[in-house]
């Protein structure tokens, strides 16, 4: 089976435990199909203030974020899988306002084609430029809009990517991702009363005929 191994780079390695320590991806990294490591790069730091920031050269708001201490956690992640896989293999994200729209078909292929996949977490103003040249690193915005840190992104792209990961959903879930996905779902009661008034499941969803469903599926969505 193949394993896909994520590993975060990130000031805050706390965010992470309660999501993924819950339902699917908990399920998925107990068994062994998906692993994640985290790494504080401040553990990279030299000075005894662990200082991970400084001002903008040219002037600016906020401060940012040094890349020495981030391409020392890159360099001994990667020296980690030397032996185990070809560099080929590995896949540097740096996650930025900025960057390229992530989408479901990037999570498809990142699946497919990556066993380790490292994910750098910004914060502040974002990180040095000199990261992205000297690793070559992608980057990848989430959405149009700007969130505090990289942190969320990470855990997106985690959830996402692991998806496709075979193994990770059950049997019913990834048929279910392979079907014409409703934009609207139902479950019980066939009519639920709200406020004195009666909101009705749409009758074809009761029909049990499945070709029939699957058109108005179509249609809506
Ligand atoms: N002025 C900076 C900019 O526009 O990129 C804002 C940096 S933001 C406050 C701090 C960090 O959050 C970024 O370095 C990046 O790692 C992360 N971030 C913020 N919005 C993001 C988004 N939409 N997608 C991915 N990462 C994002």
């Amino acid at each position: 089976m193949a394993k896909v191994t994520y590993h975060i780079i990130t000031i805050f390695p706390e965010a992470f435990g309660s999501y993924l320590g819950e339902s699917i991806l908990a399920r998925a990294i107990e068994k062994g199909i998906i692993d994640v490591k985290i790494y504080n790069p401040r553990d990279f730091t030299t000075d005894k203030h662990r200082k991970m920031d400084d001002r903008p050269y040219g002037g600016g708001p906020g401060m940012v974020m040094y890349a020495e201490p981030i391409l020392k956690a890159v360099e001994q992640i990667k020296n980690s899988l030397k032996s185990e896989i070809r560099p080929t293999q590995v896949k540097v994200i740096l996650f930025s306002a900025q960057g390229k729209q992530f989408t479901n078909e990037m999570a498809r292929k990142f699946s497919k084609k990556y066993k380790n996949i490292i994910l750098i977490a910004g914060h502040y103003e974002g990180i040095d430029a000199r990261v992205t040249k000297i690793l070559k690193a992608e980057e990848i915005s989430i959405g149009p809009y700007v969130l505090t840190g990289g942190e969320l992104p990470a855990m997106v792209l985690v959830d996402s990517i692991s998806r496709q990961v075979t193994g990770v959903l059950g049997k019913h879930e990834s048929l279910e991702e392979e079907r014409v996905a409703a934009k609207e779902v139902y479950t019980r009661p066939e009519v639920f009363e709200f406020k004195g008034k009666k909101y009705r499941v749409p009758k074809v969803m009761l029909s049990g005929n499945h070709k029939l469903i699957e058109e108005y599926k179509l249609k809506n969505k």
